[in-house]
């Protein structure tokens, strides 16, 4: 192995080193967060007329999210 091998690895070392903590910095990834714990500003389907609404103003049955009362199945 060459020393100009060397100094080319330790090259691309040094270079990954410096651009990780960027790439990290730069990518900020609020929705993986926020997929993982139900905030209440999620949005639900509901089951029926299959609009999206807040999972405050939804209408919980069986498991099923509804818009109104009047869309959750009796
Ligand atoms: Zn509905």
């Amino acid at each position: 192995m060459g020393i100009r091998t060397i100094i080319v690895i330790l090259l691309i070392v040094l270079a990954a080193y410096l651009i990780r903590p960027r790439l990290r910095r730069g990518k900020p990834r609020p929705a993986d967060s926020a997929d993982k714990t139900m905030s209440p500003a999620s949005l639900v389907q509901c089951e029926y007329c299959h609009t999206y609404i807040p999972l405050t103003s939804a209408v919980r049955k069986d498991g099923g999210y509804y818009c109104a009362n009047g869309h959750r199945a009796d």
